[in-house]
């Protein structure tokens, strides 16, 4: 099946329209599952037009079910979720096993705190077979702060007795520099989707949206787009895809009692993604990582280390 919306024919909708989607970076897997209000919003087509290019994209693409199931059923579709473990197995327990496909998992944390190590890691893990706790897949890299390294990859790529040239080959890099680029990036993954793609990380989710648009007078366009963004992120993680964003901490001057920090991008993100972890810096290289609101994980804590090795039991 074609991902191309250039093929598209439905009366009423015309090239100028369909080519407006295309230079927004629209594919027909994306728009398949677009909320055409977004959609509308960033590209000017009308919406009821992007509702009738949704609906023949999901025909096409054989997505057109049963609006409501039973739970039962839902149960057995959830068992399609796949978990790529951390290679950690503190981390692990502390995920039911990994992370999850279908889902967005955050990493929030202070400089420093391990965010970008454990992106690494996961990297190279999702490639490992389903055996060794990987998916037999490949990972997308959305770097928005120059943080990613090849040569860490390596390392930790050598340290589990990989072909190193391998596993560099089956991650898919990208640096980011502004918030279109990185919205649009992201909507041109779901073009090579079926390339094994298992794992997209976005290291970090937040800083260009911070960066672009400061203080309170921004607040409300920084918070649309950043919701559009995650909601893009969601519907991604929808193709069996395991989502990994990274999140800073900001200080809420309001905290009177307990923990002053708290993950930047407030309602949009929390509510966006489904597993938050929030880690702290320990002693030395330990790390500390906490679940914060998940739907049915409990509130504990673990402790992990960073090494040459990658991120490792303590
Ligand atoms: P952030 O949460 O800001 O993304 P990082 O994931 O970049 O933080 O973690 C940085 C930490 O990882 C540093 O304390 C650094 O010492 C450690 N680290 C990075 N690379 C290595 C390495 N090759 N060997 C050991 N520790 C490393
Ligand atoms: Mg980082």
């Amino acid at each position: 099946m074609s991902n191309d919306i250039s093929d598209l024919k439905i009366s009423g909708i015309g090239r100028v329209t369909i080519n407006r989607l295309i230079d927004a970076g629209y594919s027909l897997k994306f728009l398949a599952v677009a909320s055409p209000s977004i959609v509308s919003k960033t590209t000017g087509v009308p919406v009821e037009k992007v509702r009738l290019i949704a609906a023949e994209a999901r025909k096409l693409l054989g997505l057109e079910g049963e609006d409501f199931i039973t739970a039962k059923k839902y149960m057995e579709i959830r068992k399609n979720i796949e978990k790529i473990s951390t290679g950690c197995k503190a981390l692990d327990n502390l995920l039911l096993g990994g992370v999850e496909t279908e889902a967005i998992t955050e990493f929030i944390g202070e400089f420093g705190a391990g965010k970008t190590q454990i992106c690494h890691q996961l990297a190279v893990m999702v490639q490992l077979s389903k055996d060794e706790g990987g998916l037999d897949g490949r990972a997308v890299y959305i770097d928005s702060e120059g943080t990613f390294r090849p040569e860490r990859i390596v390392q930790i790529a050598n340290a589990k007795g990989l072909n190193h040239e391998e596993v560099l080959e089956n991650i898919i890099y990208a640096r980011v520099y502004n918030t279109d680029h990185q919205m649009f990036l992201i909507r041109k993954i779901f073009d090579f989707i079926d390339e094994n793609i298992k794992l997209v990380i976005v290291d970090s989710l937040i800083s260009n949206f911070r960066s672009e648009y400061p203080g309170r007078e921004n607040l409300a366009t920084r918070q649309q787009l950043l919701n559009a963004h995650v909601h893009d992120l969601l519907k991604l993680s929808m193709y069996n895809i395991a989502v990994v964003v990274t999140n800073q901490v900001v200080s809420s001057p309001d905290v009177f009692f307990g923990n002053p920090l708290k993950p930047a991008g407030g309602n949009v993100v929390a509510h966006g993604c489904t597993y938050r972890i929030w880690l702290k810096k320990g002693k030395e290289n330990k790390r500390i990582a906490k679940i914060i609101d998940s739907p049915y994980m409990s509130e504990s804590e673990i402790i992990f280390a960073i090494t040459e090795d990658g991120v490792v039991d303590v």
